[in-house]
């Protein structure tokens, strides 16, 4: 063993013996600075932790005047400890006063130190204070006693975590213990009480020392030949086939098997780290790079690299698992991304979702909507902040999340929760009735689904029928193609259910943001104008031929109803309606049962679509308008892009003209005209398009109520009369005269 290492075993060994002693918190981090300044014969050494995001106390010295522990404050990036936190990298000078950014700080009775050591006490991206060491000398601290420092501020920073420093005098808040409000987007509106679960629960380093470091040598090296054997059998397994994922996992390959990466953590064993300390440590240095890295590339691989680690965290410990996690009540999950197959596992039972990452139209959002739980995502920080069962509040409407929250904010929140509660109460004792606006016409509501569990709501909501039925999610949950038999039996249980109310499939809609798992991704510049939906059923007839066969099947002789998604131009609803009827001729000459009536419809998704020729219109039996996709190609703002997808608005004057014209087009041929967007469950977007000639509505089934109370209570004249004056008026939107009035109207 080297000198070096046996110097910070020799701090490591005393640091652990302080920290065995009993002890309040404040005694404790003044023993360390004492101990840290006499193993390093340095006369100070001083620690400084967050007192909240933005502010540095000095929490403990040895060296400096003792009057100012607890007084002295610096904000995040101000001095030399300032610049550390916010950085969260080491400054090592031998001439402090000439470094950007130097403040004297006469309180603390600092003589001028020209030698300034200052690392960042942080654990997996947390940033929780700055260790210092100064003295006199006029040069750097050499590189063995930056080591050393560093592996006292780690374990520091998991002393921290498991509370070491709490207590009388209080040294310092208690981690994981005050309330947060984070910030994220809505994913699925919808509130939620509840407790955390994590998915991947937190593996907590209970002891950072070796007693042993052969030992812990041995470990490290048993645990990383495991891992390196899981991820092989993972690459070679027979579902292997989608190149992203093949790609994560050679990088985790690469890495498991990197000689530098095993030996940095050898070498923290060796100066008296334990195996899990010695991982943690490494995990710590890759989230503080991944933070600085501005290429999305190199990010990922990082992010790839703390995957890793957290594997190896669990080999050796044993944590991390749920095995042994009680699922707590009310349960909230908490994760950084998940899967939908993943997500749908947990099942219905989740109060809430809560991602660090993920999108909206993101796979894991398609469920969270399908199974109607509220979802916040992009919300920074959760995973790092969220210990599992912390009480927490999720506001889906505003994609807002109170962790630990102060009971005040809880309270204010259940009250919110109970408007919620009353006003489905009221939106319950309307289910039987029908849609009718004041001196009429009725609007009839169907709801979106696309799962066998959507189905109750059909009851519950008191919906017509299901206006679109999504049925990619049935491809999107599985790991390989689902056969012609499974999708019959799905579909057929999908009507089972229905109990004689229309449902209408919709053919596969993938590609842009929906990528099967099994499917050869596409390297396009612009998925959300490329290869998508009926555009590849067209360009693969073999699985949309599949899917025509399992409904015709599925349906059993009953009424079949079936919408191509993405239609562009007439030909490609002719080309895949002939489609249809050729699989019709071919299952009845094959003896199979068929449905007893067939329509067939288009999505209106593409402005293009409503201006195609009359006979467009006589040929489809209904069309219903995928607000979505046509308004993203209307305003040309990407419906997944957080900057741009709020920024027009759906009753601005354009896109209500626009609809307008498609309620004429279709009038002009009496084809029956809907519209499923997520639009038409928003109670004033549904009002409008009413009044603009919609008779039809889809929407998600919680929409249903809130939809019909205000139809039923609205005059449809009146609210075009004061569509048409606002468009007459040069308004932009019609949205604040038509708040106006329904303020007005109570
Ligand atoms: C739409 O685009 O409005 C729609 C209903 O389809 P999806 O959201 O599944 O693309
Ligand atoms: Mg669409």
């Amino acid at each position: 063993m080297s000198e070096t290492q046996s110097g910070s075993r020799k701090l490591l060994g005393r640091l652990k013996q302080a920290l065995a002693e009993p002890a309040e918190g404040q005694e404790r981090l003044d023993r360390i600075t004492r101990l840290i300044a006499e193993e390093m014969a340095t006369p100070v050494c001083s620690i400084y932790l967050f007192r909240d995001e933005d502010t540095l106390e000095l929490c403990a010295t040895e060296g400096l005047n003792p009057e100012s522990v607890h007084k002295t404050r610096m904000r995040m990036g101000e001095g030399l400890v300032g610049r550390v936190a916010a950085s969260t990298k080491p400054i090592n000078t031998g001439n402090a006063p000439s470094e950007a950014g130097f403040r004297f700080m006469p309180e603390t009775g600092e003589e001028i130190y020209s030698a300034f050591l200052g690392v960042p006490i942080q654990r997996l991206g947390e940033r929780l204070g700055v260790l210092v060491v100064q003295s006199k000398e006029s040069k750097p601290y050499s590189e063995d006693q930056v080591y050393a420092t560093e592996v006292v501020a780690m374990v520091l920073a998991e002393m921290t975590e498991l509370g070491a420093f709490i207590g009388e005098g209080a040294a310092m808040a208690a981690p994981h213990q005050h309330p947060v409000m984070l910030r994220g987007s809505v994913g699925q509106e919808g509130a939620a009480e509840g407790r955390v679960l994590l998915h991947e629960p937190r593996v907590v380093v209970t002891n950072p020392f070796a007693d042993d470091a052969e030992s812990e040598l041995v470990r490290l090296g048993e645990a990383v030949d495991k891992l390196r054997i899981s991820v092989d059998e993972m690459l070679t397994s027979a579902d292997m086939t989608d190149k992203d994922q093949r790609d994560v996992l050679e990088a985790y390959r690469m890495f498991a098997n990197s000689k530098g990466w095993k030996r940095r953590m050898e070498a923290d064993i060796n100066r008296g780290l334990s195996a899990e300390a010695a991982v943690e440590k490494e995990q710590t240095a890759a989230r503080a790079r991944m933070e600085q890295v501005p290429d999305p590339y190199l990010r990922e691989r990082l992010h790839d690299l703390d995957d890793l680690s957290n594997r190896l965290l669990r080999l050796l410990t044993g944590q991390g698992s749920h095995t042994g996690v009680e699922m707590p009540e009310n349960p909230v999950l908490v994760a950084r991304n998940i899967g939908p197959g993943e997500l749908l596992a947990y099942g219905r039972g989740l109060k809430g979702i809560i991602l660090e990452e993920g999108s909206v139209g993101s796979h894991a959002a398609i469920v969270a909507r399908a199974l109607a739980i509220p979802l916040v995502i992009n919300c920074e920080r959760i995973t790092t902040e969220a210990l599992n069962g912390d009480p927490v509040l999720v506001d889906g409407e505003q994609g807002i999340v109170h962790l630990r929250p102060e009971e005040s904010v809880a309270t204010a929140f259940r009250d919110k929760m109970a408007m919620m509660t009353k006003a489905q109460e009221r939106y319950a004792s309307i289910r039987r009735v029908p849609a009718t606006t004041v001196y009429g016409p009725t609007i009839r509501l169907d709801m979106n689904a696309g799962l066998m569990a959507d189905l109750p709501s059909l009851k519950s909501s008191g919906a017509e029928g299901v206006g679109l039925f999504r049925t990619e999610l049935q491809f999107l949950v599985r790991s390989k193609l689902p056969s012609r038999g499974d999708l019959a039996a799905t579909y057929s249980r999908v009507l089972d259910a229905a109990e004689g109310r229309r449902v209408i499939f919709r053919t596969l809609d993938i590609g842009s943001d929906k990528v099967l798992p099994y499917m050869k991704p596409q390297d396009e510049p612009n998925p959300a104008l490329g290869w998508r939906a009926i555009r590849v059923g067209l360009d693969k007839p073999g699985v949309m031929r599949m899917q025509l066969q399992a409904m015709i099947r599925g349906a059993k002789g009953r009424p079949l109803s079936v919408m191509f998604p993405f239609v562009a131009q007439f030909d490609e609803f002719r080309v895949a309606r002939r489609r249809l009827l050729d699989e019709l001729d071919r299952e009845e000459k094959m003896g199979h049962v068929l449905p007893e009536k067939v329509e067939i419809g288009a999505m209106l998704e593409t402005p293009s679509l409503a201006f195609a020729p009359r006979q467009f219109f006589e040929m489809a039996d209904f069309i219903s308008v995928g607000g979505n996709d046509l308004k993203q190609f209307f305003f040309a703002a990407d419906r997944e892009n957080e900057r741009v997808r709020r920024r027009y608005d759906t009753l601005n004057v354009s896109f209500l003209t626009f609809l307008e014209w498609i309620v004429m087009r279709c009038n002009e041929t009496k084809i029956p005209l809907s519209f499923c967007g997520e639009d038409a469950g928003r109670p004033v977007e549904a009002l409008c398009f009413a009044a603009m000639g919609f008779r039809a509505l889809s929407m998600r089934p919680a929409s249903i109520g809130p939809v019909k109370h205000l139809l039923r209570r609205s005059n449809l004249a009146e609210v075009r009369e004061l569509i048409d004056d606002a468009r007459a008026g040069g308004a932009q939107t019609v949205r604040p005269a038509l708040m106006d009035w329904l303020r007005q109207q109570g």
